[in-house]
């Protein structure tokens, strides 16, 4: 029978999702591993904010691991939800199984939030799950390798001279080596703020915004680039007022001067200014992304690639930003394993612009989290070429950032 009357025939005699199960079962290109899924876990990690880890089991002792962030806090309940769909199902077909579990939740919040927050852990898990099986790298599963090493900047959750320790810090930024680095300058208990509610950013706050963003500058030599962010907290008269008056100090970004959730307001602070724009964290999929691209209101995109819907789901969204020549800084706030898990998407796009990473206050807890060690040399990560992620938990250290009262990867 011809294979396209076939796959009809198939398609009749099945239904739908008959089909789907057929391929799942019989298919076997030459040599692909046979793998069944057997259980799906996870744990809770506090330490830049909550983690969610997620572990895939299978039947041949393969084990994935992944991690998601920031609405990750309903993401254990919801990773028990998503087993019944994972059960007896082979890993390899990540896509697949991400798309029904995301169109399985669309009346149950899959558009954004901790529904997609979870599939992202989930998903990293899946591929690092995917590496381990067919003994390659995920970055050659998401197309092959643009560079070998991805280059990061450091939050330095530093921001006035005045402050306690803060030269010291900054000292200590300098001598790990990184190229960029970036500044919060919103403040919601600015003693000059006249209203706390009200999002009108007075002058006596911009000048302690912009005093920040001189401490930095000078701090630095001119090669170090100097991201400052807004946190989403401002008014859109207040955000073009301080996106206008940092224009001499030539940012990498100031990200989110106004919140995430009107775009046309995002848009009208990039037309207002030569300082590059750059927003996405609190964005959610594709859909999320769409509407900034299209709408130009962004000079750079920012996917939290642990929150956003997965490794995959980042590429793709970064192959869109790349079509309006848009670069890609992805937000990272995660362990070793989520960090390292952004690596190889970000060594996979070609618009790849910088990495964050956000634990200098925890430096302890980050040098210790993956049996590999430091992963960050010079402000730079190597992308492993083992299998998988390329990194494990070292589950003694971990622990010690375990969310008390909740479960360590319980069956
Ligand atoms: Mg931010």
């Amino acid at each position: 029978m011809p294979r396209a009357s076939r796959r009809s025939f198939l398609g009749a005699a099945l239904g739908l999702p008959g089909l789907a199960a057929a391929i799942q079962t019989q298919t076997s290109p030459y040599r692909r591993p046979k793998l069944k899924i057997t259980d799906v876990r996870t744990a809770m990690i506090r330490a830049h904010g909550l983690q969610l880890h997620v572990r895939v089991y299978t039947d041949q002792g393969l084990v994935g691991h992944g991690e998601a962030t920031d609405a990750a806090a309903g993401g254990a309940p919801l990773v028990t939800g998503f087993r019944r769909g994972l059960i007896g199902q082979d890993p390899l077909n990540v896509d697949l199984l991400w798309e029904r579990l995301r169109t399985m939740g669309i009346f149950a919040g899959a558009q954004a939030g901790q529904y997609v927050a979870a599939l992202s852990g989930l998903e990293i898990a899946l591929w690092d799950l995917a590496g381990k099986a067919v003994g390659l790298p995920v970055y050659q599963l998401l197309g092959g390798k643009m560079r070998d090493r991805i280059r990061m900047y450091c939050d330095s959750q530093t921001n006035l001279p005045e402050n306690p320790g803060a030269k010291e810090k900054l000292q200590q930024i300098k001598d790990l080596g990184f190229t960029a680095i970036k500044t919060d300058i919103d403040d919601a208990r600015d003693p000059m703020r006249w209203d706390p509610v009200n999002w009108t950013a007075s002058n006596a706050e911009i000048d302690t915004m912009l005093r920040k963003v001189t401490f930095l500058r000078e701090s630095f030599d001119k090669r170090v680039d100097v991201a400052v962010d807004m946190h989403g907290r401002y008014d859109l008269g207040s955000a073009k007022r301080v996106a206008a008056a940092l224009e001499p100090f030539r940012l990498l970004f100031l990200e989110e001067p106004v919140p995430p959730e009107n775009i046309d307001a995002m848009r009208d602070v990039r037309e207002s200014t030569k300082t590059p724009i750059c927003c996405g964290e609190n964005l959610f999929l594709r859909h999320g992304f769409r509407e900034v691209l299209e709408k130009r209101a962004a000079d750079i995109i920012m996917p939290d690639i642990q929150k956003c819907g997965g490794l995959l789901e980042s590429r793709k969204i970064a192959d869109m930003a790349h079509t309006y020549y848009v670069p890609v800084a992805p937000h990272c706030v995660v362990s070793p394993i989520g960090t390292m898990a952004s690596c190889h998407v970000c060594a996979a796009i070609p618009n790849f612009l910088v990495l964050e990473w956000h634990w200098i206050q925890r430096l302890e807890v980050w040098r210790n989290f993956v049996t590999e060690g430091e992963i960050i040399e010079k402000g730079f990560i190597a992308v492993p070429d083992r299998p998988g992620l390329g990194v494990e938990m070292n589950e003694e250290a971990a622990r010690k950032a375990q969310v008390p009262g909740t479960s360590w990867f319980a069956a």
